[in-house]
């Protein structure tokens, strides 16, 4: 039987990138998307193309009721799940905390903590030999920023980064012995439209003179950790964090 994997967030990015990286390495793929319908249906249509097989959903994850949909979705059409990755995220316009008001910080919360911590519920609900599943593997797609804080740019953001790294802990230790692993990767700065949604899209470019290997990454580099992660090559790695920053 074929491994099933749902990235969040799976039709840009990071998540595109994982998603056709998955396919190609035999898993079935369910590609999450809250907006971008055209983008969701050519990452699809592209695994579809190499003889992978794949399928779009909408549902935004921080939604509990969307949530529940979409993982029935992937019950229902690809079988269970043995693989989630934890990758929808956003931010916004640059700016200072001071700056910050409540209705922000509520979105910023809730796309990038509560919809991680949802996903994650409803995976080992099917994946846990508690709940009488085979057990499976959950990356969470962090952020170099739960280290660094993204001072003057988006504080908030680190901060939900920073939820998600104490997540991983806990839930790893939580579900060590019931076959699942739980582990998290912290990409840096990564060339994908993100930056553009804080108001400056050529934040890479800027910064990445001044990083230690002198460039950006490549979403490709990330969905690479992040399979590794998934795979049983990771058998004995569970609540850790593997840093994809190019070594700041
Ligand atoms: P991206 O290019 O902006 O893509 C974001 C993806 O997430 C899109 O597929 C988007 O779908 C989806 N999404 C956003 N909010 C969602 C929600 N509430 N429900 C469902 N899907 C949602 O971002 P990216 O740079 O690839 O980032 C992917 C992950 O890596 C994020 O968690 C981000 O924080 C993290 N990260 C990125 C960088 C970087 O430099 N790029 C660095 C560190 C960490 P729609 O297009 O349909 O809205």
């Amino acid at each position: 039987m074929s491994e099933v994997v749902l990235v969040t967030g799976g039709s840009r990015g990071i998540g595109a990138a994982t998603s056709k990286l998955a396919a190609a390495r035999g898993y079935h793929v369910c590609v999450n998307y809250r907006a971008d319908e055209a983008a969701a249906a050519a990452v699809v249509a592209g695994i579809r193309e190499a003889g992978g097989t794949a399928l779009a959903v909408r549902a935004d994850v921080s939604r509990s009721a969307e949530v529940e949909r979409l993982f029935r979705t992937v019950d229902d059409e690809l079988g269970p799940l043995t693989g989630l990755v934890n990758n929808a995220g956003t931010l916004e316009t640059q700016c200072r905390l001071d700056e910050l008001d409540g209705e922000r910080l509520a979105r910023t919360w809730s796309a990038n903590i509560t919809g991680p911590f949802l996903c994650a519920g409803a995976a080992v609900r099917r994946m846990s030999t508690r709940y009488g599943g085979s057990g499976g593997a959950i990356v969470n797609v962090s952020s170099a920023a739960a280290r660094l804080g993204a001072p003057n740019e988006y504080v908030d953001y680190a901060a939900a980064k920073g939820a998600l790294d104490t997540m991983t802990r806990g839930l790893a230790l939580e579900v060590a012995r019931e076959d699942i692993r739980v582990n998290c990767v912290r990409p840096g700065l990564i060339h994908t439209g993100i930056h553009a949604l804080g108001g400056e899209a050529g934040r890479v470019d800027r910064i990445a003179p001044s990083l230690p290997m002198g460039r950006g990454g490549r979403p490709e580099e990330v969905a690479e950790a992040i399979l590794w992660l998934l795979s049983p090559a990771a058998s004995y790695a569970t609540g850790t964090f593997l840093d994809l920053s190019g070594g700041r």
